[in-house]
């Protein structure tokens, strides 16, 4: 599926068997899970993709020649020699190159990937259910150790990777409380189901302030809610590519040690510690499966919020 301009429908399209360069390796791709992220590049909010693009970076398929399974992250590819590149901070490398929007991904039959930046499927996940970890997972994970050890952690936007995070944040004896769009009751029922202690609207104040936050919606304004729902000391992470205008507010709200701070991108050895996080438990996910050509129906749901959990992608 070809994205040849943002702002328009992605196209059904026969094209070559993508050729593996220099540390790749070509793989059948079996699901590719969608992201948010997905949508910022498709409606033209994420500037200069590639184009055209195959979109997707939560990519797991099998290395034919060697019968590995392997999943492909966002982060696709690294210069290795810049600041950033040699402080362990490849996720902010100048020249990094992203699956799925500078680099082509996974709404296809097949991919290439850079082997250096795949990660091996645990054998305990099907293919369908390890989807959703390769950005959901490894992305949210790096934004959920953002918050440090709050005791009780907030949610903005319950979807594929609040459905994750909330999982480890029980499994570590931490509260989760969820925030959705206002009214949306299948949303909040979704969010106890998965183990948040409360769930309500994101107009309503959680009964108690909050440790920390991670803000997975694309609503700037929410920022300025969660500040007003946080104790002295506590931080609100946004964990999105993409966010619309935060607007003003009295320095009242940050006063007292309160920060903001934004989540960028993954290294790879974010994506080691996630996995090695999850291997003494079982993360379930929901998710909703579309058949390739039908990528944009899946985005559209997720776009609409018509969508519980993870979108995936099979080919
Ligand atoms: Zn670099
Ligand atoms: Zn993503």
């Amino acid at each position: 599926m070809l994205l040849r301009q943002p702002g328009r429908p992605l196209e059904a399209a026969e094209i070559a068997l993508p050729r593996p360069g220099r540390d790749q390796l070509l793989l059948r791709v079996e699901c590719c899970a969608v992201c948010r992220t997905d949508l910022h590049v498709v409606d033209g909010e994420l500037r200069d993709p590639k184009l055209p693009l195959v979109p997707g970076h939560q990519i797991v398929g099998l290395d034919e020649s060697t019968n590995m399974r392997l999943g492909v992250p966002w982060l696709g590819w690294t210069c290795g020699v810049c600041g950033f590149c040699r402080s362990g901070r490849e996720n902010l490398c100048d020249a990094a190159k992203f699956t799925g929007y500078t680099l082509d991904g996974g709404y296809a039959e097949y991919t290439v990937a850079d082997r250096r930046f795949c990660f091996p499927i645990p054998d305990t996940y099907t293919y369908e259910e390890a989807a959703p970890l390769l950005c959901a997972g490894l992305i949210g994970f790096r934004a959920y150790r953002m918050a440090g050890d709050a005791r009780r952690i907030g949610f903005y936007g319950f979807g594929s990777a609040a459905q994750i995070l909330v999982q480890l944040a029980r499994a570590d004896g931490r509260e989760v409380f969820a925030f959705t769009r206002d009214d949306d009751a299948a949303a909040q029922q979704f969010a106890r189901e998965m183990g948040a202690v409360w769930a309500d609207g994101s107009s309503t104040p959680p009964p108690e302030p909050l440790d920390a936050t991670v803000i997975f919606a694309a609503d700037g304004t929410l920022v300025v809610t969660a500040l007003r729902n946080l104790v002295k000391g506590g931080t609100v992470v946004c964990a999105g590519i993409h966010m619309s205008d935060i607007p003003s507010f009295p320095y009242e709200l940050l006063w007292n040690e309160r920060s903001i701070r934004s989540v960028a991108n993954l290294t790879r050895a974010d994506g080691e510690a996630f996995f090695h996080r999850i291997a003494s438990l079982r993360i379930e996910t929901r998710r909703t499966v579309y058949p390739l050509d039908r990528a944009n129906e899946a985005l559209a749901d997720l776009r609409d919020g018509r969508l519980v959990g993870t979108a995936v992608l099979t080919m």
